[in-house]
């Protein structure tokens, strides 16, 4: 009798033990699947789009459409072969397409466009290193056919300006369409490689400044009410001011003037920015401002959020779940 009891007692044993296993495993599982899946929808989910009344750009009625779905993203960092180890790569790339897929599923934006530092070494990776970078970024940045991607370079992929080559810039652009110009439903996008805004004159700089001086001309074609012979036959841009996207920001003095969810921290706000490294240089800006006459302007760089709003364009800024910020990276 006492050998049965104890047997009994040996199973109940054994038993509970299985039970607390399962148990552990089930919220192990649990909590897994929250942080690293689920989090994603409820972050994402409290973002919508602004509901926009418009002028229709061809009538005088206000209507709700058309309306562009557009999605920014900035320097995404991707780690390289040099500073990257593998389980940061893993944790920050696991989060970053997590967080771009469950955006792309819940809010169908039209078009993304990435505002520089895609990569984190593009400005020194081997061909091979490059390459590995890419295919990686494909697999996390995958999006169907009718969803467009648009990006600009910044100083992590092409190299601050002392850094920048031709070679590095055809890189670059073979993998990323080099288009500066870019309108979709009566928007116009300028894309700018504000890395060669350094105005020394280097021939890199002196085509990039070309380029958007033809582009302001095309812009300032578009908005005239009657076209000037200069403006030639060629179809017209839709008539609207342009929006700026580029990796370095215009310049400012600091970013003492921002607050809100996502700037610089209180104690770093007041620290001066310097020109041609944290910021555009004053003349590169006001050349900027003077040549395209933006309505607004964003750039990545900081990563930090300063933002201007203009009654022409609404923007509705989302706070992804960390992993698109990291503050020693410039
Ligand atoms: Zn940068």
């Amino acid at each position: 009798m006492a050998t049965i009891k104890l047997w009994f007692g040996r199973q109940n044993f054994h038993l509970s033990k299985s039970f607390l296993l399962l148990k552990i495993i089930a919220v192990v599982f649990a909590v897994l699947l929250f942080c690293e899946f689920l989090i994603y929808y409820l972050v994402i989910f409290r973002c919508n789009w602004p509901e926009v009344k418009i002028r229709g750009y061809d009538s005088e009625r206000e209507t709700l459409e058309p309306v562009l779905k557009a999605m920014f993203l900035a320097d995404t960092h991707l780690l390289g072969k040099v500073r990257g180890h593998w389980l940061d790569k893993l944790r920050r790339e696991w989060q970053m397409e997590r967080a771009f897929q469950t955006a792309l599923w819940l809010l169908q934006p039209e078009v993304v466009f990435i505002l520089g530092d895609i990569f984190d070494e593009g400005k020194w990776s081997s061909s091979q290193a490059w390459a590995d970078d890419v295919e990686r970024f494909h697999k996390m940045f995958r999006h169907p056919h009718h969803v467009q991607l648009k990006v600009v370079a910044g100083n992590h992929d092409i190299g601050f300006h002392y850094q920048m080559s031709t070679y590095r810039i055809k890189r670059f652009e073979k993998v990323f369409n080099r288009e500066r110009l870019f309108s979709w439903k009566g928007i116009n996008f300028v894309m700018v490689n504000s890395v060669a805004l350094e105005g020394d004159g280097c021939n890199i700089c002196s085509e990039a400044e070309a380029e958007l001086i033809k582009i302001s001309h095309k812009l300032n074609c578009s908005r005239e009410a009657h076209r000037s012979s200069q403006c030639g036959d060629g179809q017209l841009l839709p008539a609207s001011a342009p929006i700026l996207l580029q990796h370095f920001p215009l310049y400012r003095r600091s970013d003492a003037n921002c607050s809100g969810e996502d700037a610089a921290p209180p104690e770093e706000r007041g620290i001066p920015f310097k020109e041609r490294y944290d910021v555009l240089s004053q003349e590169a800006s006001q050349k900027l401002l003077w040549w395209l006459r933006p309505r607004l302007v964003l750039s990545g760089h900081t990563h930090t959020r300063d933002w201007v709003y203009t009654n022409q364009t609404r923007v509705c800024f989302c706070p992804f779940p960390k992993s698109f910020s990291n503050s020693y990276m410039l």
